[in-house]
């Protein structure tokens, strides 16, 4: 949850940037005094920098542009692929290929709602500046849609463009040179890098590279069993439409891969959770990103432990980390133990043997990041015992209490105090 800080960060370090840009560029035109007002001065808006803009210009300007990202939206939807490109600088080859690519992929997820509108104005970038001239226009975009089928209301996500004016109509010239100035995840989604190929199943989507066909079919069919075994296991309900993104590329939904402190620990799998407008508020639902380098071995126990994250991702974000990963390896190691043949007895043993012992307290953030077996190993354990204590519906009950109002309402729904269910899961066999 860093990320709203990260992104006013960004934000107010590049309008320091774009400020001195305009001092530089109103001192090279060296006819405009300083504290002057150079809107009324000039009687036309043709050659003025940005910075010049009245309120009633600028206003104008982000009409114009919203105008042009409606118009973008709406050929997306229709199918129109000449229309979308009509945006485009055509001179921009590299852009043109690279908005074709994006143009392909966006039709293939199937928006049931879809729009683009203007955002923080980024003004002067001095990149666009040099390449584009005064008048470029660098804006932050958000993207506000609804995947069909899968996302219950829409979600948004952000890009940075840049437009300029040619023959009186405002097209794009630029979409990556303030990326570093989106949210984490902006301009990283699935369709943002090479073609992809959706593989649809029931109501798991996976999104893999579209040379990589093959795999989103096997990922497919096992995230469908894992829904199925998620299901059996928490006694909510949970429609389960989730959306796997197993793709080759590093940097998509920006996951970073290794977590902890010190040397850190390989992350499997991540589920992603969406939010309705800024990343605050309530989430909305979650994607899972699978770790590109292991997204071939991928099995099902992993997908189990995300999908659980994504089957409680909307109840709210005030569960404690321990009651979030112990559920989801509570629910991973019933659905193993689901099959006969399979059991989850060197785990069990390792907790028992290795973990209890250093159990002293509810683990928190602080373990996870130290020691994320031992926290992982005595999360479940906790959960072991509270299910069995409880059984799986009151654990349900629980844990949606947990996730809105947060451990306060431990002792009101299990009748023991933190320091109680420690003593108690060091104690129990299992
Ligand atoms: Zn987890």
């Amino acid at each position: 949850m860093n990320h709203p800080k990260r992104l006013f960060a960004g934000v107010a370090a590049l309008a320091l940037t774009a400020s001195g840009a305009v001092f530089a560029v109103r001192a090279w035109h060296g006819d405009v005094p300083a504290g002057s007002s150079a809107v009324a001065a000039t009687p036309s808006t043709a050659g003025k920098t940005p910075g010049e803009l009245s309120a009633a210009e600028k206003a104008a300007r982000q009409k114009a542009v919203d105008a042009v990202l409606a118009r973008r939206a709406v050929a997306i939807q229709k199918g129109d692929l000449k229309g979308f490109l009509a945006t485009v600088d055509p001179k921009q080859t590299a852009l043109v290929a690279r908005e074709r690519m994006l143009y392909t992929n966006l039709r293939k997820f199937g928006f049931s709602t879809l729009q683009y509108f203007t955002a923080d104005t980024f003004e002067q970038v001095p990149t666009m500046i040099t390449k584009f001239g005064a008048a470029a226009f660098s804006t932050r975009v958000m993207m506000r849609y609804q995947i069909s089928g899968l996302d219950p209301r829409p979600v948004q996500t952000d890009l940075g463009y840049t437009f300029v004016q040619r023959a009186g109509a405002w097209v794009l010239v630029d979409d990556t040179a303030t990326d570093e100035f989106l949210s984490e995840a902006g301009h990283r989604q699935p369709w943002d890098f090479d073609e992809v190929q959706l593989v649809r199943r029931d109501k798991v989507v996976v999104v893999v590279d579209k040379r990589e066909a093959s795999l989103g079919t096997k990922v497919a069919k096992v995230a469908e069993k894992a829904v199925t075994s998620v299901r059996k296991h928490w006694e909510r309900p949970w429609n389960g439409a989730v959306l796997v993104v197993a793709m080759p590329q590093e940097r998509v939904m920006s996951t970073l891969w290794t977590a902890g402190s010190g040397d850190g620990w390989t992350i499997a799998a991540k589920a992603v959770t969406l939010f309705e407008g800024e990343q605050l508020g309530k989430p909305i639902g979650s994607r899972i990103v699978v770790n590109p380098a292991l997204r071939k071995k991928l099995d099902k126990d992993l997908l189990v432990h995300e999908m659980t994250h994504v089957a409680t991702a909307t109840l709210g974000l005030n569960a404690p980390i321990w009651a979030v990963e112990g559920l989801a390896e509570y629910v991973r190691c019933r659905s193993i133990e689901d099959d006969p043949h399979w059991s989850v007895d060197p785990y069990r043993k390792r907790v028992r043997t290795k973990y209890l012992s250093k159990l002293k307290a509810l683990p928190n953030e602080t373990v996870f990041a130290d020691d994320a077996d031992q926290a992982y190993g005595t999360s479940w354990w906790i959960v072991e015992y509270l299910a069995d204590k409880l059984g799986e519906k009151k654990l349900a009950t629980l844990y949606v209490d947990l996730s809105q109002h947060g451990e306060t309402v431990l002792t009101k729904d299990t009748g023991l105090t933190a320091a109680q269910i420690v003593a108690g899961a060091k104690k129990f066999k299992g």
